[in-house]
């Protein structure tokens, strides 16, 4: 995938050079690494320590937890020197005079989390369990970003390197949840004219994909059948991740059938299963991999996969039945939506819209299953938003369902096409990575990069590396964290110097 997509980008685009850094910017990138590289990672581990998932009904500036940790990062940015304002929803820590700035996009809130899945609490910088990588809620995304662009600036401010721009790092504490606070903050700030988003991945982020959530209830239905019937089905944690966990129960089931689940799951790739009886009722649960949902390809979506394996008849259509139907109709295991009526499609440089049932819902009126998509350019939301309604009336057609609350969010995918910046950044990641020819990237996931001038993606993670954020198993490696001090210190002396 990340190869083709590369391929692309040279077939179609101009290709563009590499500025290899200079001598003060590599200078200054080693005495960072050199120096700061212990602190770095006791900066995390203080950041890591607060759970600043959003909280429903608590706007982040009253939230107490999301209060110190900006009191924490406010704390470390004036122990480094540097200065600091905290606007409410946006810390933002300055290093330099203007007018000109130059801008790091960050956030300090983070997706929920299951402690049971973690060896040691996610609160706490695990750096034991697994040698070489630390281990943490928001290691990689984004309070690891956050610790190292603190000590990027700290090691220019020592350096004492003139800034012909003022280094500014923006940290925003509801990029998960809600974007609302910060289009009303841009409102009445002045904001950098060249920005970088710490948020994404390397060589340099210049497209990323719509995000899109639709959701639906398959209604109840009460069933008087000695026939096997899916009485209950769950999974799915938010929607933005992957799920890996899902399960099912079966009333009326038979040693028979339970064989036939058996043989379906045995073609699966990369899926666990237990199986219970209370009395007649089989129970079925599934263990998949949790991921981004913008990186479907690194996970295994159990609520897609308990399905499948679900798959060998069609079932009396109360809300779980209905909905192992739809999935298994509409969805299958395929992450692009090739089953889905006509929805499908694919961009050149963007790659193909993926499609993945995130989460089940129950709700009085049945199960709400809500998909995430992620899109590239290619189709209108109004084009897109018709063909998943025919597909729909279609499926109820044929099923004799008729799907309540059928609602739709689809946002726009976001290019930017010539950003100033560009070379110098790809020039200090081949440098420092050692990948000759890197060019601009697309990818899944959307960051605040639309919402700010000239922002482009660069880093935190390597291009064909996992990657670990929204997942139960997030971590940085030690190695990748050094890598990016180097690289984020590089790029803001190239840039600002
Ligand atoms: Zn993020």
């Amino acid at each position: 995938m990340l190869k083709a997509v590369a391929l692309s980008a040279l077939l179609f685009s101009p290709v563009l050079l590499a500025k290899t850094p200079g001598e003060l910017a590599q200078s200054a990138a080693e005495y960072a690494v050199q120096t700061y590289e212990q602190a770095m990672i006791d900066s995390l581990a203080s950041l890591v320590r607060h759970n600043t998932v959003a909280v429903e009904g608590i706007p982040s500036p009253d939230n107490p937890v999301h209060r110190a940790f900006k009191q924490d990062l406010i704390g470390q940015a004036a122990a480094l020197g540097l200065d600091y304002q905290d606007y409410g929803y946006v810390v933002v820590i300055g290093l330099g005079q203007g007018p000109e700035k130059i801008g790091l996009i960050t956030h300090g809130d983070v997706q929920p989390v299951n402690p049971d899945k973690w060896a040691k609490s996610p609160f706490e910088l695990d750096m034991t369990s697994e040698p070489g990588k630390l281990l943490g809620r928001g290691t990689e995304d984004d309070k690891g970003p956050i610790s190292t662009a603190l000590f990027a600036m700290k090691a220019i401010k020592d350096k004492q390197i003139s800034l012909r721009k003022r280094i500014e790092l923006y940290v925003y504490m509801a990029e998960e949840s809600d974007w609302g606070p910060l289009q009303e903050f841009i409102k009445t700030h002045t904001l950098p004219e060249l920005n970088i988003t710490i948020d994404t991945q390397y060589p340099v982020v210049t497209a990323e994909k719509g995000f899109g959530i639709l959701s639906m209830t398959f209604p109840n239905r009460a069933l008087n059948t000695t026939q096997p019937y899916i009485k209950h089905f769950e999974g799915g944690f938010f929607a933005s991740q992957i799920p890996e966990d899902a399960k099912a129960v079966i009333a009326n089931a038979s040693k028979a059938l339970l064989e036939g689940i058996k043989q379906k799951t045995a073609a699966q790739q990369g899926m666990q299963y237990d199986y219970d009886w209370r009395d007649n009722n089989l129970i079925v649960t599934a263990l998949g991999k949790s991921a981004h949902s913008s990186k479907p390809e690194n996970g295994v979506n159990a609520i897609a996969h308990l399905a499948d394996a679900l798959s060998s008849q069609h079932w009396p259509s109360n809300a779980a039945g209905s909905l192992v139907n739809f999935i298994n109709d509409q969805l299958g295991t395929g992450l692009y939506g090739q089953q889905f009526g006509s929805i499908a499609y694919a961009d050149d440089f963007m790659g193909p819209m993926t499609v993945s049932p995130t989460v089940l819902k129950q709700v009085d009126k049945g199960i709400q299953l809500s998909i995430n998509i992620r899109r590239p350019k290619g189709k209108s939301a109004q084009q897109l938003e018709q063909e998943i309604d025919s597909a729909l009336d279609s499926w109820q057609k044929r099923s004799a369902v008729r799907l309540e609350g059928r609602h739709y969010r689809i946002d726009d995918p976001f290019v930017l096409t010539d950003a100033p910046h560009v070379e110098k950044l790809l020039g200090v990641f081949s440098h420092y990575s050692g990948i000759e020819d890197a060019q601009p990237v697309s990818i899944g996931g959307a960051s605040n990069s639309r919402l700010f001038p000239n922002a482009v993606g660069f880093g935190p993670a390597m291009p064909g590396k996992e990657y670990t954020g929204h997942s139960e198993h997030e971590f940085i490696t030690r190695e990748q964290f050094v890598l990016n001090l180097r690289m984020y210190t590089a790029a803001l002396v190239e840039l600002a110097n």
